[in-house]
């Protein structure tokens, strides 16, 4: 080993939560010796190798960044204070995740949500309130109104026919898996405004444009909005009063893994980038940039298109490959202004946006529990995201703040801190929130998507059935991949 980048409190910390130690890693001639080694540090990864430890296998957590948490980021706001760059809300039936955060300590709170939305529609702005008929569906015209509700009932009827575990075969899964959301919506949603709210909220959702996804993808991950009790729905994904936007964590997502990390102690290390897996003999050899470790089994815990860069040796079979090649990343970005105050709170808002123009069109109030700053925070999602390209953050942020001013006002418009965090340009993300399966992807090579082979394993978000794309997917996936990998040691 020539670089060790340790996180937390070491031998001190390296006592799982059941309160056993379990066996380290021992260092050997080709390298640090484990039962099972993790790729990626995020909370698919660690979780993983939390409950490995917790089954008494040695485990050693591989990370490229110098950081743990993957997509979910504390960012720290000029002025103090913190904000989420990544993943932030939770909400109902995403029961691993409120799990694991309750056990390390990191409490929720709900989500700003007091007083009006705003709809930004055809340079109208027209704050609604959410206890109506409609709930926090944008007022739009009552043919658009009828069209988007009748959309939603049979995007929900037709998700019930998914199976969570192998949306391949659905009974017309080929004829879903054939079309894209939005040749589908070019048939059901013909009223242009039924189409504005379908779209926002598919982009919200996956940062993708409906052009881009398999309709089979879209109904699977509605069916994935849910637990072993509750079925998923399209209003589960977009709430926020009864959805997957409810909750935060105080001080930040970021804790949740961070903790984690602390107890796993001296098995994570940090910028440790792992380029390639050969098998040898019994064993699987992997090799980073610092260190190369021996493992009897390995668990890749990174996005699909982030592990068909390590190259594997022997190939991994085509169907698999192929798979990584063909789950595309979202492309989207955060952006966080800072005030004094959440000065749209005395306006009677609560700092909710949809919009259907700007760079961002869906924003959230990101003010800490005690209202002690304001923030706003939106998203820059799909085209909006791709457009920004190559632009630098002042432009970015000249952008955001003037829809932030069309939004709330002239006060908008002099934000005293601005944060902007990009996914597609973060090397060991390559986008967000999830990767998605084009036509034709399920379908294809869905199956393969958590097949073991040569000692090789499935975690991440991606590789989940319930909550698929979101943090507690991550943590089902690290819990369902230890699972697995302890039967097979
Ligand atoms: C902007 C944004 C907003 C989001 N909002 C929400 C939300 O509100 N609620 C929610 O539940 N979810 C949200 N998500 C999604 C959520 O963050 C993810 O589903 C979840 O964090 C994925 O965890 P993971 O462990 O599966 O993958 P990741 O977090 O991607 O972890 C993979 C890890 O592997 C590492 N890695 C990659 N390649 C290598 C390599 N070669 N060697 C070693 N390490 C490697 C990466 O650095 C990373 O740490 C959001 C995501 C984004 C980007």
């Amino acid at each position: 080993m020539t670089r060790r980048m340790l996180i937390g409190g070491g031998a001190a910390a390296a006592v799982t939560m059941t309160g056993t130690r379990p066996a380290a890693a021992r260092p050997s001639a080709a390298g640090e010796e484990v039962d099972v080694a993790v790729v990626g540090a995020g909370l698919a990864g660690l979780t993983a190798a939390r409950d490995l430890a917790a089954g008494g296998a040695s485990v050693l957590v591989l990370e490229a960044r110098d950081r743990v948490g993957g997509r979910v980021l504390n960012r720290e706001l000029p002025g103090g204070g913190v904000t989420e760059g990544g993943g932030e809300f939770v909400g109902p039936t995403q029961d691993r995740i409120k799990a694991l955060a309750a056990d390390l300590g990191v409490a929720t709170f709900a989500t700003y949500n007091e007083g009006k939305n705003l709809l930004y529609q055809d340079g109208k702005r027209t704050p609604y309130a959410t206890d109506g008929p409609l709930g926090a569906v944008p007022p739009v015209d009552p043919a658009g109104l009828a069209n988007a509700a009748a959309v939603q009932e049979m995007l929900d009827s037709m998700a019930q026919e998914v199976p969570v575990d192998a949306p391949w075969e659905a009974g017309k899964a080929a004829e879903w898996d054939r079309q894209t959301f939005d040749s589908w919506l070019s048939v059901h949603a013909p009223v242009p405004s039924a189409r504005f709210l379908i779209d926002t909220a598919c982009t919200s959702v996956f940062s993708a444009e409906p052009r881009e996804l398999s309709l089979l993808f879209v109904l699977f991950y509605i069916r994935a909005a849910g637990n072993e009790k509750e079925t998923g729905t399209l209003q589960r994904l977009t709430d926020t009063a009864h959805g997957a936007q409810q909750l935060r964590f105080t001080g930040g997502s970021q804790l949740v893994p961070l903790r984690l990390a602390e107890r796993l102690g001296d098995r994570v290390r940090l910028g440790t980038q792992v380029r390639r897996i050969v098998q040898a003999g019994e064993r699987l050899r992997v090799e980073s940039d610092p260190l190369t470790v021996s493992a009897r089994r390995v668990v890749m815990a990174v996005p699909p298109a982030l592990a068909a860069r390590i190259d594997v040796d022997p190939p991994l079979p085509a169907s698999r490959d192929q798979l990584s090649q063909r789950l595309p990343m979202g492309a989207i970005g955060k952006a966080i202004a800072v005030y004094p105050q959440p000065f749209w709170r005395a306006d009677g808002l609560n700092g909710q946006v949809v919009s259907d123009r700007g760079t961002v069109r869906v924003t959230f109030d990101n003010s800490p529990p005690d209202a002690s700053y304001g923030a706003l925070m939106g998203f820059i999602e799909a085209d909006a995201m791709r457009r920004l390209d190559g632009a630098s953050e002042d432009e970015i942020r000249s952008e955001v703040v003037a829809d932030y001013t069309r939004y709330f006002g002239e006060r908008a418009a002099s934000p005293t801190g601005f944060v902007v965090q990009r996914w597609d340009n973060e090397p060991f993300s390559r986008g967000g929130p999830v990767a998605f399966a084009p036509p034709g992807v399920l379908t294809e090579y869905g199956p393969a998507i958590r097949w073991p082979h040569g000692g090789v394993h499935w975690a991440g978000t991606e590789t989940s059935t319930f909550w698929n794309g979101y943090m507690d997917g991550a943590v089902r996936s690290g819990e369902r991949v230890a699972r697995e990998v302890l039967a097979a040691l």
